[in-house]
């Protein structure tokens, strides 16, 4: 039995999305578009290079600090107030203030 191994030798490897040809208009600034990397879907508008990348949101680069929630609380423990918590504390939740918290933290799991 012979395989016919080399037939497909040209189906391997990514070979460049061809190009759709055509004759579109930029729905933002109205440049005439005669080549998309993408078929372009009906009834949805097509934008030329550089409105695409006007238009895409800006990216998001790292992760921004969570903002810290400024209030007025009472520690649960030893009655310090509290102006400043890392997250919204729960009503039905005791506060405690960074010493108590660490004190009533539960020791961490060793063996
Ligand atoms: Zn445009
Ligand atoms: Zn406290």
């Amino acid at each position: 039995m012979i395989f016919d191994k080399f037939k497909r030798s040209n189906d391997s490897g990514f070979a460049p999305r061809p190009k759709v040809q055509g004759n579109w208009k930029c729905a933002d600034c109205g440049t005439t578009i005669t080549e998309l990397p993408f078929e372009p879907s009906a009834g949805k508008p097509v934008h030329c290079k550089d409105c695409w990348k006007k238009n895409r949101p800006p990216r998001n680069d790292g992760f921004a600090p969570r903002p810290k929630v400024q209030g007025n609380w009472k520690c649960s423990d030893c009655g310090t107030e509290i102006t400043e918590l890392p997250f919204e504390p729960s009503a039905d939740r005791p506060i405690y203030c960074r010493d108590c918290w660490k004190k009533n933290a539960p020791p961490k799991f060793s063996r």
